[in-house]
C-alpha cells in the first residue's frame, strides 16, 4: 500500500492521472519540450503555471528569435509555440503544480485541480526578475520599464535611460545599452558596485555611463510611457527627479523552483543544478530554461534546452520501458 499517497493526496488513486510526461511551465522551454515529446507520441501534459508563455508573453516584440526578420510579438510567439505543440498531441492544462514527490517513479505531482503520476518530468518553471516594487513599475512595464536590455535595448536608440542595480547583470546590460541609448544613468543603492572588477572598470570608464550613488528610485512616473523617475538619496534623504525614457531594472532574478527544495539539488541562488544534457540529480527529471539557467535567459536558448530535455526524457523512457517503477534517490 502506498502510505505516502494516503497521507498526502485528496483524490482516490483511480482519479490520479497516469502519464508518460508532465512538463511544468509553458514558456519557450516548456512548449518546445512539449513539441518534441508530443512528436514522440508521449502525449505530454503541460501545466501552464500562472501565465501561459511565462515572461515572453509580457515582452512586446522579440527581434532576436531566428526566423522572424521583422520581429514577433511575445504573445504571438507563445500562441505559435502552443499551436505547434498541440498539433502533435500535447495537452495544455491551465493549472499549476503545488506539490511534488520525486522520491520514486512514477513521480507524483499535485496541482490545484488534479494529481498526476508521471514517468518523466520536465521542469521549465522559469524565473522572475526581482521587482523594485515602487509606484508606476507595474503599470509602465513594457512601456519603458524593462527587465531585459537584450530584448528591449533597440527601442531606446538615441534615448536617455536609467539602469538600477550594482551587480554583474546591471553593468553588463548597461554596457549593452551603450550601443543604442544616448545616455545611461546607473542608480545604485550603495557607493560601491558589487560587479566584478573588469566590468566595473569598463563601466566606470565608459563615456555614455553616469552613476548616481547611494540612491534608490521611489517612483516611476509616466502616462503612456515612462517620463521620469523620482530618486531618493539614502544618506541625505534628499529627493530628486530625473527625466528619462526608460528604466531597466537588474536587481536579481528568482528562479521559480521553491517547490523542488528538498527534492532536487539547487545551487545557492535556487537554480536547479543541471548539465548540458539537462539532467538533475533525479533520473527521469530534467530541467530546461531559466529554472536551471542563470546565464543566458533568452527565448532561443530556453527553447533549445526544452528540446534537449525532452529528448533526454524520451531516451530515458526507451531505456526503462520494460522495467518496473524504481525508487530513486533525491
Ligand atoms: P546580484 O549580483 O545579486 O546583484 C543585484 C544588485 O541589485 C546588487 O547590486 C544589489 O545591491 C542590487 N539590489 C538588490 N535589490 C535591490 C533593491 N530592492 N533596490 C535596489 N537595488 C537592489 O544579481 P545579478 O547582477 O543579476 O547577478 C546574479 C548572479 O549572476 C551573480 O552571481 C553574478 O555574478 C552572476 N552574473 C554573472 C555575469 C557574468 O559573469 N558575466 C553576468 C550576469 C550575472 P547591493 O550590491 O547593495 O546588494
Amino acid at each position: 500500500m502506498d502510505l505516502r499517497l494516503n497521507n498526502l493526496s485528496t483524490n482516490h488513486p483511480e482519479q490520479i492521472k497516469q502519464v508518460k510526461m508532465v512538463i511544468l511551465g509553458s514558456g519557450p522551454a516548456g512548449l518546445s519540450a512539449a513539441l518534441y515529446a508530443a512528436r514522440a507520441n508521449l502525449e505530454p501534459i503541460v501545466l501552464t503555471g500562472m501565465e501561459l508563455g511565462g515572461q515572453v508573453s509580457l515582452t512586446n516584440t522579440i527581434e532576436n528569435y531566428p526566423g522572424f526578420p521583422e520581429g514577433v510579438g511575445g504573445q504571438e510567439l507563445v500562441d505559435l509555440f502552443q499551436k505547434q505543440a498541440e498539433k502533435f498531441g500535447a495537452h495544455i492544462e491551465y493549472d499549476t503544480a503545488t506539490e511534488v514527490d520525486l522520491s520514486e517513479r512514477p513521480f507524483w505531482i499535485k496541482t490545484y485541480n488534479a494529481e498526476y503520476r508521471a514517468e518523466t518530468l520536465v521542469i521549465a518553471t522559469g524565473a522572475q526578475a526581482t521587482h523594485l516594487d515602487v509606484p508606476g513599475e507595474t503599470e509602465l512595464t513594457g512601456r519603458g520599464v524593462s527587465y531585459c536590455a537584450t530584448c528591449d535595448g533597440w527601442f531606446f536608440k538615441d534615448k536617455d535611460v536609467v539602469v538600477v542595480g550594482g551587480g554583474d547583470s546591471a553593468l553588463e546590460e548597461s554596457l549593452f545599452l551603450t550601443r543604442y541609448a544616448k545616455s545611461i544613468t546607473l542608480i545604485h543603492r550603495r557607493d560601491s558596485l558589487r560587479a566584478g572588477v573588469i566590468l566595473q572598470q569598463r563601466a566606470l570608464n565608459h563615456p555614455k555611463l553616469k552613476f548616481i550613488w547611494d540612491s534608490v528610485i521611489t517612483e516611476i512616473v509616466g502616462e503612456e510611457a515612462v517620463r521620469q523617475v523620482k530618486i531618493m538619496n539614502l544618506k541625505t534623504k534628499e529627493m530628486n527627479e530625473l527625466a528619462t525614457d526608460g528604466v531597466f531594472i537588474f536587481i536579481g532574478h528568482i528562479p521559480s523552483t521553491q517547490i523542488f527544495a528538498g527534492s532536487l539539488e539547487l545551487d545557492e541562488h535556487g537554480y536547479i543544478k543541471t548539465d548540458h544534457r539537462r539532467t538533475t540529480n533525479v533520473p527521469g527529471v530534467y530541467v530546461a530554461g531559466e529554472a536551471g539557467d542563470p546565464d543566458f535567459r533568452q527565448v532561443v536558448t530556453s527553447a533549445g534546452m526544452g528540446a534537449a530535455a525532452a529528448m533526454q526524457a524520451i531516451r530515458f523512457l526507451e531505456k526503462n520501458e520494460e522495467s518496473q517503477p524504481v525508487s530513486v534517490k533525491s
